[in-house]
């Protein structure tokens, strides 16, 4: 499922390739029943219009311009954002909305699970609030990451990854980043103390910085992160322990039985 460090891909893509063309058309694609797409005349909002900026906030992925409207992108489980020219390239499969530009370029929004949506709004700013999202994993302040982590009563592993507390961190991430702490994902975070909050926060921000600097590129990631070895008996990078799985808040948690306590 696509985190922070997989959106900010995305939002990069739309960055260089979809900025300060004119919307020509902007319509739903096939087999749309049961996803949360614009409806026609807020579709029609984007026509004529350029987007000239994008903006992510955790895992939602915006495009726009000063004066609005928007699009506000939440990929889901299996999404995608891909710009493509038409008569060139072929349109990406699954696609559920798809803006022209002129000329050629095309930006496809492909969702085959149907979990992710997109929606036209005014501004980031507003949209965010109203969804009740968090501060951006990647903008959180240490003090405000130790108050709002440390104030939790439940695991740490859910409260990493409940974006009304914190924007951005998702499954696959909150292990990696407890992996390298050494703590174990059920682990009550009201239990840690204020310097492994403190330095959670750097591990955090390194993890996802790190992830997004090989443009959400697995396989350039380190031999010696969870994420090579993220199956039940695999051998731990790290120490030489056994990666085993548990449930935590409902999640699969993955975790070294060794060297995490
Ligand atoms: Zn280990």
């Amino acid at each position: 499922m696509p985190e922070l460090p997989e959106a900010e891909a995305n939002r990069r893509r739309i960055e260089d390739q979809c900025l300060n063309r004119t919307i020509e058309e902007a319509v739903p694609g096939d087999n749309v029943t049961y996803i949360d797409l614009p409806g026609d005349n807020e579709a029609k909002r984007l026509v004529g219009r350029r987007f000239t900026e994008t903006h992510r906030h955790g895992k939602l992925i915006f495009a726009g311009s000063k004066t609005g409207p928007w699009i506000c992108v939440h990929l889901g489980m299996t999404g995608s954002l891909i710009p493509f020219d038409e008569g060139e390239d072929e349109q990406p499969g699954a696609t559920k909305f798809l803006i022209r530009f002129e000329g050629s370029r095309a930006l496809a929004f492909r969702c085959p699970r149907k979990l992710g949506w997109l929606r036209v709004v005014d501004s980031p700013e507003e949209e965010i609030e109203r969804i009740g999202f968090g501060p951006d994993a990647m903008a959180i302040s240490r003090d405000d990451f130790v108050e709002v982590i440390g104030g939790t009563n439940g695991a740490v592993k859910s409260a990493l990854i409940e974006q009304k507390k914190i924007a951005g961190v998702g499954n696959l991430w909150s292990d990696e980043i407890l992996f390298a702490m050494g703590i174990m994902p059920g682990r009550k975070a009201s239990e840690l103390d204020e310097k492994t909050l403190r330095k959670m926060h750097g591990v955090m921000q390194d993890t996802l910085a790190a992830v997004m600097d090989t443009n959400a590129d697995y396989s350039q990631l380190p031999d010696s992160w969870l994420i090579s070895h993220r199956k039940v008996g695999a051998e731990c990078r790290k120490c030489g322990g056994t990666i085993a799985k548990k449930t935590v808040g409902g999640r699969s948690a993955y975790h070294c039985d060794s060297h995490q306590s």
